[in-house]
């Protein structure tokens, strides 16, 4: 249970006055995924990336033009803009002893601005001069304020990102209400640490970033940030040691096949496995025979063939008469899986099912008796395997696909519909060892090095976006001799509906070309149409798909042999590696075209230098994290880690190794959490949303 001293942290935004039902759903947006309502927590946790200093007071002769400065004027005249000049500026000159300035506002009103500004009164302006016509103007101050409110104010005024709808003044307001609900909590980091890094209390440590005395008081290195990127670490690792902890505790089940349905399996193949995929399905299977848990990580490369080394373990386990799940991300994925799998698995007599949010009614009621009875061997499903009402007569492993994309508390809420439910975790993205540790916990790793046989390497070409209509030349020729294209939309903002756009224009150009041949794809797109294109572009119907990342995770159609991904130097190397991964999967020769935008930077020149060089995606990832840090390695959009909130990977890497001591130290001495910091912890795992864990606590 979490103790009532949070409770004021968890209520929602609501609770603080001034956010009425109008403004909640905009803190929603900024505060959350949008699943839940944004909470006083939420608003703590938005930290402010910059400052206003008004500090800076000068008087105008002495003003540096371009830095924002404050002035203490008076007020001399107005002047409004002439009737029927729309477009045209209204001016309110001031002075102070050593000259003048003209404060210049578009869409102004005069009422509003005689009680902003009363003539011959004294004002606090900030704002930025600039010099036109050799005179002073400051065109919308930043802040105007009577000697009352400047008073009060704060002289280093803290910038969030926000949303739109919300002013930079609400989103402020709102924290600094947040600020007075905030508990003091027992501490939880070890005190010999706090002392020697002399780190203030977590709630100090809140105050100051969000009260800022200085400009320099957010910085990255700060007391107070460190101490928070430490606790959310700490959070982290405590989280993944107990997890780790619980599924060693309780006992496994030894689950030994017999070699009946995986020899059916193999002599189904239409290939030989890989000397990997043998080496790994043999690592899996001794790991299944043994009575401890498994909890494995099967890490291997786009294309590396991990569903067929998945597809062992499930026959194993199912020899031994369990149950197995494979959980995909997206319903594509999952859906390609299942048919997939389909003919192999009917070749070895099993029954499989297949479970995502769009089996509704009748056939999902099939799918859940079955998996009750046990008349279902494997089900392959997407988030809708962890639903309450999904229950199996004996899972006894749960294989997750391309892990990144869930949480810990996926993995414990698949892993804990059955006994002793052994974990295989995949995951293409070639993570160095360092960083399994963080997102993974401590698991053993089986790595498909080796690609299949028959591969031929891919042409990659970084081509400048200028060359665009030689690039439909390219298309309209791979098309005539019969290729399978490709074309991958840039991420234009962090908005879908802009990537949409940006896709759909792309799509209706290249439709003007090449007519019936060209298909869409979109994130935004309805579940059963996204099938139904991907679909025509498998069997060859469609000859060109445009698309959105939505083809980034795993989707396979080995006719295709030409990818194209326009503006390039947006992707993250680890989302390139992904993209580029869905050609050369044939014999035929591939091709994938990098195109860019001149003059993007050098990181990003370095970027695609790399894509181009190299396919070997641990190359790849060594070198993403050289360039960019942790966040791109795993191919998400923030630049700070995935499943974290304050802690950013290269500022606050050397925290992580202290917390994982901290972490382990603390659990080796009190298991339970249940001394007087064991009890603080568990605080700090609700406040950092690893509630999963304590959940363990309390039914272990
Ligand atoms: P990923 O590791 O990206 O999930 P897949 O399991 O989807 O890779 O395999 C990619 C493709 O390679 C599939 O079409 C699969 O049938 C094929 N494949 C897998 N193993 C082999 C093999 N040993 N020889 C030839 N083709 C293989
Ligand atoms: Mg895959």
């Amino acid at each position: 249970m979490r103790s009532p001293q949070l409770d004021p942290l968890f209520a929602p935004v609501t609770a603080l006055g001034g956010i009425g039902p109008k403004m909640a759903p905009l803190f929603d947006r900024l505060l959350t995924d949008g699943k839940r309502p944004a909470r006083v927590l939420d608003l703590l946790l938005h930290l402010p990336y910059a400052t206003v200093d008004r500090r800076r007071r000068a008087v105008l002769a002495e003003a540096e033009p371009g830095v924002l400065t404050t002035f203490e004027l008076r007020v001399l005249s107005h002047r409004a803009a002439p009737p029927g000049r729309r477009g045209a500026p209204y001016r309110v000159v001031c002075e102070d002893e050593t000259g003048d300035v003209t404060l210049v506002f578009f869409n102004a009103g005069r009422a509003r601005m005689e009680s902003l500004l009363p003539p011959g009164e004294i004002r606090f302006v900030s704002g930025s001069i600039e010099l036109y016509d050799g005179r002073r103007q400051i065109v919308h101050p930043d802040r105007i304020m009577d000697g009352a409110a400047f008073e009060k104010s704060p002289l280093v005024e803290p910038v969030y990102g926000r949303t739109e709808g919300l002013s930079r003044n609400m989103v402020h307001k709102a924290a600094t209400a947040a600020l007075t609900r905030l508990p003091a909590l027992p501490e939880w980091t070890d005190p010999a640490l706090v002392a020697r890094e002399n780190w203030p209390r977590f709630d100090e440590a809140l105050k100051a970033l969000h009260r800022p005395e200085t400009p320099e008081a957010i910085a990255a290195e700060t007391p107070a940030r460190l101490r928070l990127a430490y606790d959310e670490l700490l959070a982290s690792q405590a989280a993944l040691l107990l997890v780790r902890a619980r599924m060693k505790r309780e006992t496994g089940l030894s689950r030994r096949g017999d070699g009946r349905i995986r020899n059916a399996l193999l002599s189904a193949l239409p290939f030989t496995p890989t000397e990997s995929q043998r080496r790994a399905a043999d690592e899996i299977a001794d790991d299944l025979a043994r009575p401890e848990r498994m909890l494995r990580l099967l890490q291997g490369d786009v294309g590396s063939g991990k569903t067929l080394v998945a597809l062992m373990a499930m026959a194993t386990v199912v020899e031994a008469g369990f149950q197995a799940a494979l959980m995909a991300p997206t319903e594509i994925l999952t859906r390609q899986h299942f048919e997939r799998l389909e003919p192999l698995v009917r070749a070895a007599g099993l029954r499989m099912a297949l479970l995502t949010g769009r089996e509704k009614g009748a056939a999902r009621a099939a799918v859940l008796e079955g998996l009750a009875s046990g008349a279902i061997d494997i089900v392959v499903g997407t988030h809708a395997l962890f639903q309450e009402d999904v229950a199996f007569a004996r899972l006894g492993l749960a294989v997750i696909d391309e892990q990144h994309r869930f949480g810990v508390h996926q993995r414990l809420a698949l892993s804990r519909k059955g006994e002793a439910v052994d974990v295989l975790v995949m995951t293409a993205t070639p993570i160095p060892r360092t960083l399994v540790l963080t997102y993974f916990g401590d698991m053993d790793v089986s790595v498909l090095r080796e690609k299949p046989a028959g591969r031929t390497p891919i042409d990659t070409r970084v081509v400048p976006l200028e060359r665009l209509s030689e690039v439909e030349d390219a298309i309209g020729r791979a098309l005539s001799s019969g290729r399978r294209v490709y074309w991958i939309c840039p991420l234009v903002a962090e908005s879908e509906e802009l990537d949409v756009a940006a896709a759909e224009e792309r799509f209706t150009a290249l439709q003007a070309r090449f007519g019936a041949a060209v298909g869409l794809v979109h994130g935004k797109m309805k579940g059963r149409d996204k099938d139904a294109v991907m679909e025509r572009f498998a069997t060859g119907e469609i000859a060109v798909l445009v698309a959105t990342t939505v083809v980034e995770v795993g989707v396979d159609v080995p006719e295709a042999s030409v990818m194209v991904i326009e503006h390039a130097e947006r992707f993250g190397l680890a989302q390139l590696h992904q993209l580029r991964g869905r050609v050369g999967r044939g014999s035929a020769r591939s091709t994938c075209l990098l195109l860019y935008k001149p003059g993007s930077g050098e990181t990003a020149r370095a970027r695609l230098e790399t894509m181009r060089s190299t396919e070997d995606g641990f190359v790849i990832a060594e070198e993403d994290l050289r360039l960019r840090g942790e966040g791109d390695v795993l191919g998400t959009r923030q630049s700070g880690m995935p499943g974290f909130r304050l802690a950013v990977a290269q500022r606050h890497a050397e925290l992580l190794a202290t917390a994982r001591k901290d972490a382990e130290r603390l659990l080796s001495s009190d298991p339970d959490l249940e001394t007087e910091r064991g009890r603080a912890v568990r605080h700090l795992l609700h406040i950092f949303e690893r509630d999963e864990a304590v959940r363990l606590l309390r039914a272990g």
